[in-house]
């Protein structure tokens, strides 16, 4: 199975290691990769866990476990993320502005987002994020071109991840 987040590899060998907790990331945009991914694949717990502390307060398992529930993640695209780091120290900060489609109650939405990550304990943790753009779409026909700008039909584009 193809990773959820894009990266066009297996499952097994892009997020899915980070995701079970057998490997630490390295770089803010692989944690941003792999919550996509976990968002994809309900898994609640490592969203909640890669938190940084000081937001974890404002979250709990279950509640990021129903709104995963409910949508239906179609794609990840990274427009900037910053460089990787190999000497992590405490309260370096770094960015990921990303865009991702997901479908919810037979909408599909857009969230475009510059998120801030931070170490904490010698990991990249989640801090938080400033949306900058959000927006609904109607369902395009399969032979429609997709809305996520691929210039591909939707049937050969996101229809394969609902
Ligand atoms: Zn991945
Ligand atoms: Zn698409």
């Amino acid at each position: 199975m193809l990773c959820p987040c894009g990266s066009e590899q297996a499952y097994n060998q892009c997020c899915q290691p980070f995701i079970m907790a057998s490997k630490a990331v390295n770089t803010p945009e692989q944690l941003m990769r792999s919550r996509y991914s976990a968002y994809a694949n309900k898994q609640a717990t490592y969203i909640y866990l890669t938190y940084a502390k000081s937001s974890q307060v404002e979250q709990s398992v279950e509640d990021i476990a129903q709104w995963a529930a409910q949508t239906t993640w179609l794609k990840l695209i990274i427009h900037s993320a910053s460089d990787h780091k190999k000497n992590l120290a405490n309260n370096e900060h770094a960015q990921v502005e990303f865009s991702a489609f997901y479908q919810l109650n037979g909408k599909i939405w857009l969230m475009r987002e510059k998120s801030n990550f931070a170490i904490e304990d010698g990991k990249w943790r989640y801090l938080d994020g400033d949306v900058s753009d959000s927006k609904a779409y109607n369902k395009p026909k399969r032979n429609e071109f997709c809305f996520c700008g691929s210039h591909k039909k939707f049937k050969q584009c996101c229809a394969k991840n609902l």
